[in-house]
């Protein structure tokens, strides 16, 4: 039976299960974690599915987020920026150099970039209501 999972946190998007993979096709369906379809926020590790679930619907709104979940996130998105730097003799992938293709990006590099794009924007919106908190 499936756990309705709470909206995401940081971008209020649904939230899937993400199984893990046991061997390359074949997916273990009770073990892995849950994330955001949209900004990628997910719960830390590979867990048991229930357990997963049970962690990711505990969690608060982003607001009332401890400000350790806060800066994880914000140090998530900063990996992501490194997937995203090249330049047109190579590029750096998950902090890996790829050599020279002309300054074309593989979907991996274009796919950090848009979720890298994303979080910015949602920790814009969190600075924002933490000053319109502090200013009440
Ligand atoms: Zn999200």
């Amino acid at each position: 039976m499936e756990t309705p999972l709470k909206p995401c946190p940081f971008c209020s998007s649904n939230a899937v299960f993400s199984p893990v993979q046991s061997e390359p096709g074949k997916y273990d369906w009770e073990r892995g974690r849950v994330e955001c379809v949209m900004c990628d926020a997910r719960t830390g590790g590979t867990l048991a599915r229930a357990v997963a679930e049970a962690a990711w619907n505990r969690r608060p709104a982003a607001l009332a987020l401890p400000l350790a979940e806060i800066e994880a996130f914000v140090a998530e998105t900063r990996d992501l920026v490194e997937k995203v730097t090249f330049d047109e003799s190579g590029r750096l992938v998950a902090g890996q150099w790829v050599g020279g293709n002309g300054g074309l990006l593989g979907r991996e590099t274009l796919t950090a970039a848009d979720t890298l794009r994303r979080r910015l924007d949602i920790i814009a919106t969190l600075i924002a209501s933490h000053h319109q908190q502090e200013g009440q």
